[in-house]
């Protein structure tokens, strides 16, 4: 089989295949080498590497990641599409196709019988209209993770690395800052995609941290904290979090535990960082 990385190899294998693109599923397959190349040059996969694919779709990337790990896992919703990356990926001994939706699958299950609970490196171009729920399910999911490295869409690639006080700072970049160093490794335009979505796109790296960069004592309610920061993001910290379902503190006790901490009692949530929120979160618990 060809390589699919040029436009003319995808073209042939979707109108042998008669494919008909599936919207609901996010489907826009990249068609770029350029891009598929800096993508594998970023993740740095050997052949002692077990890769977890999210959506091969026809298995462009796939063949990338297949020539250069021991191990690829390839999760794909789309049943249409299994037949045609049997095909595509037929030369390759060490890719495994799993029929699944990703957000279903029991990930840390997955490294245990794949990769013997060793760490494994994800490499995706995501669906993105899924990309927070499969972002957050890989690191909160308890699966071993070396390295996240995935196209998204470029304004997510933006929040997930912004920092305190910038407009696309928020609850999603805590979470990811929380779990992983983030940086953009490219911006990519529509025409490298077939068909073009209608947005821009970045390959963004998270690095899994070995230990995450600040302690807190009850993880949940930090981020309990941080959701209900952030719901509201005009309002003042203090109004956001006493009147947020699910948490227990009046103003009085937030408006305290700012001023212990040396902060104003007018502050927003945009303007703390992930440390101010963990030590928020061990004062209100008590714990500090
Ligand atoms: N990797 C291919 C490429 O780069 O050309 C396709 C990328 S396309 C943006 C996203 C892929 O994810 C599609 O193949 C789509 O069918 C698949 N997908 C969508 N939702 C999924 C889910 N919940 N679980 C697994 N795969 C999914």
């Amino acid at each position: 089989m060809a390589s699919l990385g040029i436009p003319a190899n995808t073209i042939a294998v979707l109108q042998k295949y008669n494919f008909t693109f599936q919207k609901k599923y996010g489907q826009n397959f990249l068609i770029d080498a350029h891009v598929l190349e800096k993508i594998m040059e970023r993740a740095q996969i050997t052949k002692a590497d077990c890769v977890v694919e999210i959506g091969p779709g026809i298995g462009t990337m796939t063949q990338y990641l297949a020539e250069s790990a021991g191990q690829v896992v390839a999760v794909e919703i789309d049943r249409a599409l299994i037949p045609i990356l049997q095909d595509t990926l037929s030369s390759y001994e060490n890719v495994e196709i799993i029929n699944e939706d990703i957000l279903k699958v029991d990930l840390a299950r997955l490294a245990a019988e794949k990769n013997g609970g060793n760490p494994v490196k994800v490499v995706a171009n995501l669906p993105y209209y899924i990309t927070t729920p499969i972002v957050m399910g890989l690191f909160e999911s308890g699966m071993p993770l070396d390295s996240v490295t995935v196209m998204v869409q470029k304004e997510v690639a933006e929040r997930m690395q912004a920092k305190p006080g910038t407009k696309d700072y928020g609850a999603l970049s805590l979470a990811v800052q929380y779990y992983a160093e983030a940086q953009v490794v490219a911006n990519v335009p529509p025409n490298c995609f077939i068909p073009r979505p209608n947005v821009g796109s970045a390959v963004i790296q998270l690095k899994r941290y070995q230990e995450p960069p600040v302690r807190v004592q009850d993880e949940r309610l930090m981020f309990s904290i941080i959701r209900a920061s952030f719901n509201q993001r005009r309002k003042m910290l203090v109004n956001g979090l006493a009147n947020a379902p699910g948490l227990s503190f009046d103003k009085e006790k937030v408006r305290g535990a700012l001023l212990s901490m040396g902060l104003s009692e007018n502050i927003r949530g945009e303007a703390m960082e992930l440390a101010q929120f963990a030590q928020l979160s061990d004062i209100l618990a008590g714990k500090a």
